[in-house]
């Protein structure tokens, strides 16, 4: 391939084989570096991988991917790497949202059109809020697809950041430091509690903090993704499928991954990263294995603990001080067919009271496989339900099994109220904690979904994928544009821009 006559042969490790990690080592493999991955887990993918029983497939935590259409990240990624896209669905609607005692959802359709006239209907009165939103979202896409640095933390950075600055970027300017409760405020909406409700459960998966707190520029964005040209889509097989291609791209690309190896130490040496110290899992042998370039695919939590003594004073500091992250419980079922209702959306959001922050099973994101599309026997279906939850809860209870027990019942009650679910319709049953995911995915105390997206830690505020550490690079979602697998593929791609320049 031309790309790789440009060989400089500089090697890289990786520590961790998310979909951040598998993206930039796929890509740096295919520019001609000599790649070297390092994952403690069994199967690549960390939250957006997959497993098995009874022959159900489960998605472990994404099961909706943004990016896949032309010109969105995973689409130019695979274009790059000369590799096929994953079949996949658009999700029409992106969600069916039901608030507490409603029987019909707020559907977020996938055509503008239908998605106005649906909003409209629910939200009397908010248009000149949702027409600021998709004048943001315009300007800030455009931005964002002309590949800006954020934050940047060097001239070369500066200088990327600048040329994708057009005259409609300098519309979004004087919001950055807007939040969306002060804008809804600002339209006389800040007493509608339905609309704000509504933005709370969305604007929670994807920026982990509610309309109050999130950063507008950042919920234009996430919230104006669901529409075509762009759109959320569901993926045949499973999320698997992603890591898998590019686990095959980095290999045909002379790039090696290996499972069941954790990084332990990341050395420096004069302020610059030199090489890392990994355990194989299986023999308990460790070694130390030097690098020109060291990209982690881990939490920023995670990297200082990588670093330890080594790590940046102010960096640590300002990790410490970060507001604590969510984790997520989740619940996998195995179902008969006969349990999910005829014309089932294949994402659900439910808030079952008005009371109290959203959390700790009082909502519901809700994903449900559909017949054909590889997740579960004939006649079988998933349904995978996941709630955010406080970790400490879980990392200091006495008892661990009672408390997972319970909330798995909980769970399935208010599951139950929409769903079919007897002991005749349930196959299968699973539940995961903050703990499941520490272990799995070796994320700290098993916070998910990044740093959150308030005013002070998003996009320019944020971590920058350029370490304080020379040549150590920081990939995945406590980065931005933050959580989800087009998010951390764009980081992915710049630190992979970083890196070659
Ligand atoms: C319940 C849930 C639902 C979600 N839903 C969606 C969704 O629908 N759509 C979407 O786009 N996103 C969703 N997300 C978010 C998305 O899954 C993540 O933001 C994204 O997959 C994170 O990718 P990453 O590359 O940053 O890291 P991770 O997925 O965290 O991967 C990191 C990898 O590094 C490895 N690792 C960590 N430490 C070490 C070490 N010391 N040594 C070796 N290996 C190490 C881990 O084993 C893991 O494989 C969801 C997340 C959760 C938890």
């Amino acid at each position: 391939m031309s790309s790789r006559t440009y060989s400089k042969a500089k090697r890289v490790v990786v520590i961790g084989a998310g979909i951040g990690g598998l993206t930039a080592a796929a890509l740096l493999a295919h520019r001609g570096y000599q790649v070297l991955v390092l994952d403690q887990a069994l199967v690549p993918g960390g939250c957006a991988s997959t497993f098995k029983r009874r022959g159900f497939t489960f998605d472990v935590g994404a099961t909706q991917v943004a990016g896949l259409e032309p010109g969105g990240i995973h689409h130019r990624i695979f274009a790059e790497l000369d590799i096929d896209l994953p079949e996949a669905t658009p999700c029409d609607p992106a969600c069916a949202v039901y608030l507490p005692g409603e029987t019909q959802p707020i559907s977020v359709w996938r055509d503008p059109d239908r998605w106005q006239a649906e909003r409209q209907r629910q939200f009397p009165g908010s248009e000149p809020f949702w027409q600021l939103m998709a004048d943001l979202f315009r300007y800030s896409w455009a931005f964002q697809s002309r590949d800006p640095v954020l934050p940047p933390r060097n001239l070369w950075d500066f200088g990327q950041l600048v040329q994708a600055v057009r005259p409609g970027t300098l519309f979004t300017l004087p919001h950055t430091f807007s939040t969306v409760g002060q804008v809804l405020r600002w339209y006389g909406l800040g007493g509608d509690r339905r609309l704000k409700t509504f933005l709370d459960l969305q604007l929670k998966l994807y920026s982990q903090v509610d309309a109050e707190d999130t950063a507008l520029l950042y919920a234009a964005t996430a919230l104006g993704v669901s529409q075509e040209p762009q759109g959320l889509y569901h993926l045949q097989g499973s999320m698997q499928v992603l890591s898998d291609r590019l686990v095959a791209s980095l290999e045909r690309d002379g790039g090696k991954l290996l499972m069941r190896h954790t990084v332990e130490q990341i050395y420096t040496e004069n302020g610059q990263a030199k090489a890392i110290a990994i355990r194989n899992q299986k023999t308990g042998e460790i070694w130390t294995e030097t690098a020109d370039h060291i990209v982690a695919n881990v939490t920023v939590q995670n990297l200082m603990q990588l670093l330890g003594t080594e790590a940046p004073k102010g960096y640590e500091r300002r990790v410490e001080k970060l507001p604590s992250a969510s984790g997520a419980f989740v619940v996998y079922l195995g179902v008969d067919q006969s349990a999910i209702p005829a014309d089932c959306p294949p994402h659900l959001q439910f808030l079952y009271d008005y009371d109290g922050p959203i959390g700790e099973n009082n909502s519901l994101f809700v994903s449900v496989s559909h017949p054909g599309d590889g997740r579960a026997p004939e006649g079988k279906a998933t349904v995978i339900a996941s709630s955010f939850t406080d970790p400490t809860i879980w990392s200091h209870c006495d008892n661990y099994e009672s408390l997972k027990q319970q909330y798995t019942e909980e769970a399935i009650a208010r599951l139950s109220q929409f769903f079919h679910l007897t002991p005749e319709t349930l196959v299968h049953t699973e539940a995961a904690t903050p703990r499941t995911f520490a272990h799995f995915t070796g994320r700290d105390r098993g916070i998910v979904g990044g740093i959150g997206q308030r005013i002070p830690t998003f996009g320019p505020f944020g971590f920058a994928n350029r370490t304080p550490v020379k040549h150590l690079w920081l990939v995945g979602d406590s980065t931005h544009p933050g959580e989800g697998t087009a998010g951390v593929s764009y980081s992915a791609l710049t630190v992979v821009r970083q890196i070659e320049a």
